[in-house]
């Protein structure tokens, strides 16, 4: 693929709710420089003016929910250089997702009005179940800051730097006492990833998950330890297991020791 020599950088949405195009937008002052270093040549949700590919780099939000939604995203990954999935629709399927599993024609019968005008698919899935992706980038809505860093890391060529640490530690450098030590609360920080910056716990209310479980993090051990030391009940962590990030498999593994009935 022919590279054009300023980079043209394209914004796709598929099922989700925008919030994670939202923060690009959110970036204000940085979107005006990093305007100056690209071309922004597909972007809806900021301009009706699309340019067509090929592309630098695609940043996709959403799942993959419907047909068309499959056959659109190999068409995106055939026309751009680097794919980036941004958020936890896009890399485990969304809070939409909750229905993988479950009966879809139960949810579409409950949601529409008229359910023979849905079309859509069994499951909701990441991107990266349909193609290869470059880069993941977690949250629920994905930090500014870091989508900044993967798009300058990308346009430089180099590895994005982006902290894999827990939740917990970004507690620490911020002060915040840990909620489950103090207060006894339950709390998913131990095996989430970090870039919120703690935002939940600093607010006095556990960690749920949004940013997906960490790299090489154990969650099976930590509901299980809640349960045992703390006495919370089966229903709840199965629930706190079951949000935004609900198909990430460290989370789909730590349910399977809390099957529904139990
Ligand atoms: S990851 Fe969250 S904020 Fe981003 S599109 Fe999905 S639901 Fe919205
Ligand atoms: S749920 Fe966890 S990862 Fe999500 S914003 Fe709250 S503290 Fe951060």
């Amino acid at each position: 693929m022919k590279a054009s020599p300023v980079p043209k950088i394209a914004v796709w949405k598929f099922a989700s709710c925008d919030g994670c195009q939202l923060s690009l937008l959110d970036c204000e002052d940085e979107l005006l420089q990093l305007a100056e270093l690209v071309h922004i040549a597909n972007f809806l949700e900021a301009s009706s003016r699309v340019e067509s590919g090929p592309y630098d780099v695609s940043l996709v939000e959403g799942s993959i929910t419907t047909e068309h939604d499959r056959e659109r995203i190999l068409e995106v990954r055939r026309q751009s250089k680097y794919l980036i999935a941004i958020g936890a629709c896009a890399t485990s399927g969304g809070i939409q997702a909750l229905r993988n599993g479950a009966s879809v024609e139960d949810f579409i019968r409950q949601v529409y009005a008229h359910p023979e005008y849905i079309s859509t698919l069994r499951d909701s899935t990441p991107m990266s179940a349909h193609v290869s992706v470059d880069y993941e980038l977690y949250g629920c809505p994905i930090n500014k800051t870091q989508l900044l860093e993967v798009i300058s890391a990308l346009l430089q060529g180099r590895k994005p730097r982006v902290f894999s640490h827990s939740v917990c530690v970004d507690c620490k450098l911020r002060g915040t006492p840990c909620l489950t030590v103090t207060r006894g609360l339950t709390c998913l920080g131990p095996v989430t990833h970090a870039g919120c910056e703690a935002l939940c716990p600093s607010y006095g209310r556990g960690c749920f998950g949004c940013y997906g479980p960490k790299e090489s993090s154990n969650p099976s051990s930590l509901v299980s330890h809640l349960h045992e030391h703390l006495g919370v009940p089966f229903v709840e962590l199965r629930r706190l297991l079951s949000s935004f990030t609900t198909q990430a498999a460290p989370f789909v593994e730590a349910r399977k020791r809390f099957p529904p009935g139990t």
